[in-house]
């Protein structure tokens, strides 16, 4: 784990709507029984109390142009954060959207991804740590090191700021009591200062086990027991329509988190990059 303010990027997650349906997608978006969209005014907090965090700030969904507001928050974050490259958007950059002059004009830091490849891989989410590894200190161990917090972002959500985007998504499928408030300042919050958040999620999590990583193209949660029984009493709409399945790989070996892990198997990943940034510039080569 790190410190916050150590962190490059953090995330304000705006919506966890989307078209796609990836499997062991972080924002557990199958489960949901309805989306959420965070309210502009808790948006201008969010960017407001990032204002003088050094590093990046992410606009991230779900798909953040499925926002009815992206608009005015896109304007809102150009108007508070001076250098665009801490303007960041993460995006599936979906067909037809009207975005693109106002993307470029805003946002100089941009990651497109519409997940459309069978070679983008995904670690199960919902396996959790605590039915899978047995001793507790090895447990705790894995996820000390757990390489989305390392190597990812800490999140703003609607119910408040969280040390990692994962841990935020539980707390928001799972109606958890919310993170801290967002106020100036909260992401100058140490290591010791995550014990809380991190008792709650990452037992449950599995991003930090070496486990079998699934295509994002499936479509399908992997899900420990006691997960499943927990996604049963929320209703579940993945497990209701068999988009959930119990994991059985066990652990594996060769599993070597990097920062571009999620991307590193795809052939030509920048000719696949520029045929989603050829959509967004109107090009004839863009993805449908
Ligand atoms: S694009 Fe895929 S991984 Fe990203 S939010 Fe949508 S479903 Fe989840
Ligand atoms: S919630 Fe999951 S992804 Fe986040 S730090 Fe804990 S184990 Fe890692």
């Amino acid at each position: 784990m790190r410190p916050l303010y150590e962190m490059e990027i953090i995330q304000i997650d705006v919506t966890n709507a989307c078209m796609n349906s990836c499997s062991n997608c972080t924002r557990l978006i199958a489960h949901h029984r309805k989306p959420f969209f965070m309210d502009f005014d808790i948006f201008c907090s969010a960017v407001d109390s990032l204002a003088d965090f050094p590093g990046i700030v992410g606009m991230i969904g779900g798909e953040p142009l499925l926002h009815p507001d992206f608009e005015k928050m896109a304007r809102y974050m150009a108007r508070k954060l001076p250098d665009p490259k801490r303007r960041g958007l993460w995006s599936t950059l979906p067909k037809g959207n009207k975005y693109g002059s106002l993307i470029r004009e805003v946002y100089g830091t941009q990651y497109f991804n519409d997940h459309t490849v069978n070679t983008i891989l995904h670690q199960p989410v919902l396996v959790a740590a605590e039915e899978v590894v047995k001793d507790k200190d090895e447990m705790w161990e894995l996820i000390d090191n757990c390489w989305v917090q390392n190597m990812w972002s800490a999140s703003i959500t609607p119910k408040g700021a969280f040390f990692c985007e994962v841990a935020a998504s539980f707390d928001m499928l799972f109606d958890g009591p919310g993170g801290w408030a967002v106020e100036p300042g909260w992401w100058k919050r140490g290591v010791d200062e995550f014990h809380e958040q991190k008792n709650r999620a990452c037992p449950k999590c599995g991003c930090a086990i070496p486990l079998e990583r699934r295509p994002s193209v499936d479509n399908i949660d992997d899900v420990s027991p006691v997960n499943l029984e927990a996604l049963k009493k929320i209703r579940s709409p993945g497990v209701a329509n068999g988009r959930s399945r119990l994991y059985t790989g066990g652990r594996v070996e060769n599993w070597n988190p990097h920062s571009n892990w999620y991307m590193d198997q795809v052939d030509g990943e920048i000719d696949y990059r520029k045929r989603i940034t050829d959509r967004l510039n109107g090009l004839p080569g863009g993805r449908k």
